[in-house]
């Protein structure tokens, strides 16, 4: 029988008579049958053991006893219990966090600690595991050697599947309309959600659509989206931006298109480890965010947004909390994109000691991830203040590589207008002149050096209004205009400009692919800042 990394780990676990385990999920149903059947399995877990479970309402309960023991109620009862107990035996007690000083307002309950320390030796020479299951993880700091964190994995399609026949079985036949194929669809759906989450979502469909066919898998996403967004940091994100919406970036494009499909089994024939992500980092407003929600569509996968600034933004403790279910989320959902989003937000303060050590913990677990993952979970983490990063997240072997987007060349301007100009002359009557004229782009990147693509567009989309408000087709003249009303943030933001160019002088590639990049290196411009050939980035080619 094929066992899952979770029940392999907590096997060899109780089989080593590890003392104290913590496993931290919400999903409590679905840890204990899992810990009783690997405990029940001979080929996981070598000797006989009993299970007994402990909560502050019952007291222990083993369960093949007839009721719990009512005496052992209060928690200290139960660690006395523990300790007496002389045989090889697997404890779980459950929400124990609420004595180790959950949050701010609560202190740890040090006679508590005192004891589980206690009776450590006891547990070890006679063989005894004690499961902490909670739905946070909450670890005493006297505790942290001799306590192993378990991460409890989301159901995977295997898991969901058996409990969507479970849930089907009852159900006229007639009211199944689904293929083998759109089964295995609406199951891959509801990847990323516990399981009662994933049946709720099945039971919302089956009622609004009477039975179940395909049109459930919308509903599905729906409630998904919802789960996902009550965690609070997570987001998926919907895009329909292709790789012709991106003007210019031609080198961070192809080797983001090369990565393509690498996460499937193909790829495995060639050896090649998943690739762990992309550090994206540059001039604001340069399409970054862009190139991420690109990414998602020409992919094919799903794009899961984090927002970092929200990973901190609950109380104390919580923030710890918040990145591994963001982890153990996008995990779920793999193979899939994590687009961290102004990931200096998050990892800005690791070096102060100002929320007593909580930013370098919630680092530590993401690095530590990234070094580690196995799951194809591609990680785009986008930047506008590099100098506000820690090092090690730079260093090798986190991310595959590091990337630098600077201000448009001239060439890649040109693109910048045809993308901005295209979606709007295709959907308005106003502007069809544009596509007549094929060096009116060339133009407007002439007399906008300077400009980022942000800029770009609010150049075009300005002088879109002028034109309405004149009652009047868009002209030439209004485009150039409202370019030499703007002030780029070049202009005003040029020493930070600088200082960007140069970090990434070391650090970095160029997203700008050469060609991009040959005309303004011969055309010298006056003003030496904005002059392309001085882009900040290693140039390297990528080929396609
Ligand atoms: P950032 O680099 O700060 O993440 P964004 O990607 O959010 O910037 O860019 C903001 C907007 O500017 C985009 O939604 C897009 O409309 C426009 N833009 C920026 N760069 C480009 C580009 N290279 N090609 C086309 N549009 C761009």
């Amino acid at each position: 029988m094929a066992y899952t990394k979770f029940e392999e780990k907590l096997a060899n676990l109780i089989n080593a008579g590890f003392p104290y385990v913590y496993i931290p999920s919400y999903e409590e149903e679905r840890v204990l049958s899992t810990v009783n059947r690997v405990v029940g399995d001979r080929e996981l877990v070598r000797s006989v053991r009993k299970v007994m479970t402990w909560a502050q309402t019952d007291g222990i309960q083993c369960a093949d006893s007839k009721g719990p023991d009512r005496s052992t109620q209060a928690p200290m009862a139960a660690l006395e219990y523990i300790g007496k107990y002389n045989d090889p035996a697997v404890f779980i007690l459950k929400d124990f966090h609420v004595y180790f000083g959950p949050d701010r307002q609560t202190r740890p309950d040090y006679a508590l600690i005192r004891k589980l320390r206690d009776i450590l030796p006891n547990l070890k020479m006679n063989r005894k595991t004690v499961i902490f299951l909670s739905p946070q993880l909450v670890i005493p700091s006297d505790m942290e050697k001799d306590l192993s964190v378990l991460e409890f994995c989301l159901p995977d399609a295997v898991e969901i599947e058996r409990m969507l026949d479970d849930l089907t079985a009852g159900l006229q036949p007639s009211s199944i309309r689904l293929t083998g194929h759109e089964k295995k669809q609406l199951v891959r759906s509801a990847l990323g959600l516990t399981l009662q989450e994933a049946e709720n979502a099945f039971c919302r469909a089956i009622v609004q659509t009477r039975g179940l066919d395909k049109s459930a898998i919308s509903i599905i996403y729906e409630e998904k989206n919802q789960v996902v967004r009550k965690t609070g940091v997570l987001e998926f994100i919907k895009s329909d931006l292709s790789a012709d919406d991106i003007g210019g970036l031609e080198n961070l494009k192809k080797w983001l298109i090369k990565r393509n499909n690498t996460w499937q089994d193909r790829a495995k024939q060639y050896n090649l480890p998943a690739p762990k992500g992309v550090l994206i980092t540059g001039v604001p407003g340069c399409g970054k965010s862009l190139t991420a929600k690109a990414m998602s569509t020409i992919w094919g996968l799903p794009l899961l947004k984090l927002d970092m600034g929200k990973i901190f933004g609950g109380i104390v403790g919580s923030s710890e909390e918040n990145m591994r279910k963001a982890i153990a989320t996008a995990e779920a959902v793999a193979p899939s994109i994590l687009w961290v989003d102004e990931i200096e937000k998050g990892f800005a303060g690791t070096q102060s000691s100002g929320d007593s050590g909580t930013s370098a913990r919630v680092f530590g677990t993401f690095l530590t991830w990234m070094q580690d993952k196995t799951a194809p979970v591609f990680v785009i983490a986008t930047s506008n203040d590099i100098s506000r990063l820690p090092p090690e997240l730079l260093r090798k072997g986190r991310f595959d590589e590091i990337f630098f987007v600077d201000l448009p060349t001239q060439k890649e301007r040109e693109k910048i207008f045809q993308v901005h100009l295209k979606k709007r002359v295709d959907s308005s009557e106003v502007c069809h002149w544009v596509n007549s004229s094929p060096d009116i782009c060339q133009e407007l990147a002439n007399t906008s050096e300077g400009f980022s693509g942000a800029e770009i567009e609010q150049a075009v989309i300005a002088s879109l209004y002028d034109a309405f408000y004149a009652d009047r087709g868009l002209t030439r003249e209004d485009l150039i205009r409202s370019i030499r009303d703007t002030v780029p943030l070049s202009v005003t933001q040029r020493e930070q400009l600088t200082s960007l160019r140069a970090w990434a002088e070391k650090r970095a590639v160029l997203a700008t692919a050469r060609e991009d990049r040959e005309h303004d290196l011969q055309d010298f411009s006056e003003n030496a800042d904005y002059r392309p050939g001085k882009q900040g980035g290693r140039l390297v080619d990528f080929d396609l």
